[in-house]
């Protein structure tokens, strides 16, 4: 495997500037293109599900968290406080508590339940300087996540669906799980104390872990404050595992916000909040993908997705023509023309596209291309309308 900060500055992907500070990268425009193209792709599956997305601020007061518990359990990790008007306002350290005020923000019936709510949002973590490094250990997070607000009864199909979502996501990617963990609270942990709330919990999970047939391991003192869940720990290059997705179930916030349906009975009941991401953050994400693929990503994640390559000055019209075609149909297509080195040189410098489209004088007179694929093979020469068709349906997302 690649290592994903090597790599993502020799392929033009981010960087980091000491101005904008450590744990900051920015994206350029070809890492930009695969972070779109999967975020795309998460929020097309995610509406697919039954997902519904919101948008909410990465500020919050101190308050709110005060009241989810993140204040008292997780400052550490927090932001210090702006002072704003005689008022203390933090960078989110995670979206929960938005999407409970959201949920609490109307009134819910049972029949709305699951009520499935997403969001590809930003969220602050205040890692220190000596850890920050490409884009796993960053300062700025943006998070595919989502809270799912249900009866007990729905829990366990909600996390066995989401395992689901991930497992598709994994296959889209290219990336395998190392692990499934059951991540348990810990002896000394600062955990929210409820006895009976963790049991009912654990419970819930190692009831969908056990039915999904996927082996897992049980691990203490990695669960969040507020609750256990299913972690999918990821490899990196060098061996080490980190969490990419996790599942959790939680009676906790549903508790602090006070958050309520109205049953059948009429009367007024608790839902319960199961939190998901499928992917984790778009950074670590990216990071994973690079040293994974070591820059040869699946073709609906590649910046560039057609390298068209004109035999000679004389084709140039032709290539040009063909690169109008593809971004036409969506694709993410350039050309290479001769003054960028010889065809071979050009082959070779294109050897992470997916797809090399050759314009040579006897594909220019009969209004055809010829591909050649990033393993070295070679198709013959095809009209350029059915082949960028073919390309369109090659290269979009699963
Ligand atoms: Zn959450």
């Amino acid at each position: 495997m690649h290592d994903h900060r090597k790599l993502g500055r020799e392929l033009d992907l981010f960087d980091t500037d000491p101005l904008i500070g450590a744990g900051l990268p920015y994206w350029l425009p070809d890492g930009a293109a695969i972070r779109h193209a999967l975020e795309e792709y998460v929020r097309e599956k995610e509406r697919r599900a039954g997902y519904r997305h919101v948008y909410s601020p990465v500020l919050g007061k101190r308050e709110l968290y005060e009241i989810s518990g993140h204040w008292s359990h997780y400052s550490e990790d927090m932001y210090p406080p702006m002072v704003l008007g005689g008022e203390q306002v933090v960078l989110r350290p995670s979206l929960c508590p938005h999407h409970a005020l959201i949920y609490r923000s109307r009134a819910h019936s049972h029949r709305e339940l699951p009520l499935r709510m997403a969001e590809l949002g930003g969220m602050y973590r205040a890692e220190l300087s000596g850890v920050l490094g490409g884009l796993t250990r960053v300062r700025a997070i943006q998070l595919n996540d989502a809270h799912i607000f249900c009866t007990l009864d729905q829990v366990a199909a909600e996390a066995r669906g989401a395992l689901e979502l991930i497992r598709e996501a994994y296959q889209a990617m290219g990336i395998e799980a190392a692990r499934y963990r059951l991540s348990l609270p810990g002896p000394g942990g600062k955990y929210v104390a409820a006895p009976e709330k963790w049991e009912r919990s654990v419970a819930l999970l190692t009831e969908v872990l056990d039915a999904s047939g996927l082996p897992y391991e049980p691990a203490e003192g990695e669960a969040a404050f507020y609750g256990p869940k299913v972690d999918v720990q990821v490899a990196d290059n060098a061996g080490r595992e980190f969490t990419l997705s996790t599942v959790q179930v939680d009676f906790h916030q549903p508790e602090q916000f006070d958050l309520r349906y109205i049953g059948s009975d009429g009367a007024k009941h608790r839902p319960v909040m199961v939190h998901r991401s499928i992917i984790g953050s778009v950074e670590r994400a990216v990071a994973h993908l690079i040293e994974q693929h070591g820059g040869a990503f699946p073709a609906w994640l590649a910046p560039l997705q057609v390298a068209v390559l004109p035999l000679t000055d004389a084709e140039i019209p032709e290539a040009e023509d063909f690169v109008r075609r593809c971004v036409a149909l969506g694709l993410r297509a350039e050309s290479a023309d001769p003054s960028r080195g010889s065809l071979g040189a050009r082959i070779r410098e294109a050897r992470l596209v997916p797809y090399q489209a050759v314009i040579g004088p006897k594909e220019a007179a009969n209004g055809q291309v010829a591909l050649r694929l990033r393993d070295g093979s070679r198709l013959g020469p095809e009209p350029v309308a059915a082949v960028a068709e073919r390309l369109r349906e090659q290269c979009a997302a699963p």
